[in-house]
């Protein structure tokens, strides 16, 4: 599986981001964003970034190599940061403190580089000050998270796949609630094959 053919299945892009990292219990974790490129098409591909803004970073990565691989990094540290948050929710508990400072420290840089401006039509909208900081990649998804965690419906239908061998999360948007698997056909498929052979198991 590569980054432009992982499934974003979870239903809001800050879970899918986190379920570009596969594997945490083993020993072997599969990180699909290996490097800033990745974390652009990846964003590009959840909608978090424009096209145009994604073509403005791509040209500032290039001429910035070195800034970008810690923007990157910082990146995966927001990530282990929503993960922790989102997990310990998930499972009706309070976040973690350090991992709830990390991600508003990141909220306030973005915060402090985005303006309102004048748009066609009438309505304003949401600007970066500097459109090819580098940054950028991340704010927004510290951003789209901040959104969900502020969502009080949406938090409370925050699960992590029924299946131990998976660690993946999504919103449960289905009308009973239930919800257990990430992919049916991945996990799911899995638990039933489970089932089937205790079962047999039990018999004999
Ligand atoms: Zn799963």
């Amino acid at each position: 599986m590569e980054i432009d053919d992982i499934p974003l299945i979870a239903g809001h892009p800050a879970l899918d981001f986190l379920n570009a990292l596969e594997e945490r219990a083993r020993p072997a974790e599969v990180n699909y964003l290996p490097s800033y490129q990745h974390l652009l098409r990846w964003s590009a591909r959840a909608d978090l970034l424009s096209e145009r803004t994604q073509r403005a970073l791509t040209r500032a990565q290039a001429d910035h190599p070195g800034k970008a691989k810690k923007v990157w990094a910082a990146a995966m540290d927001l990530r282990r940061a929503l993960d922790a948050i989102f997990r310990t929710l998930a499972k009706g508990k309070p976040p973690p403190e350090d991992a709830l400072h990390m991600l508003n420290a990141t909220l306030a840089a973005a915060h402090a580089e985005r303006g309102l401006q004048p748009q066609a039509g009438g309505a304003l909208a949401w600007r970066w000050e500097r459109p090819e900081a580098l940054e950028i990649a991340a704010w927004e998804i510290a951003l789209t998270a901040a959104a969900l965690l502020t969502d009080q419906e949406r938090c409370a239908r925050i699960r992590i796949c029924g299946n131990p061998a998976c660690d993946w999360m999504f919103l449960d948007e289905s009308r009973t609630g239930q919800r257990r698997w990430c992919r049916m056909n991945v996990c799911g498929n899995e638990a039933k094959v489970r089932r089937f052979r205790e079962r047999q198991r039990t018999e004999q």
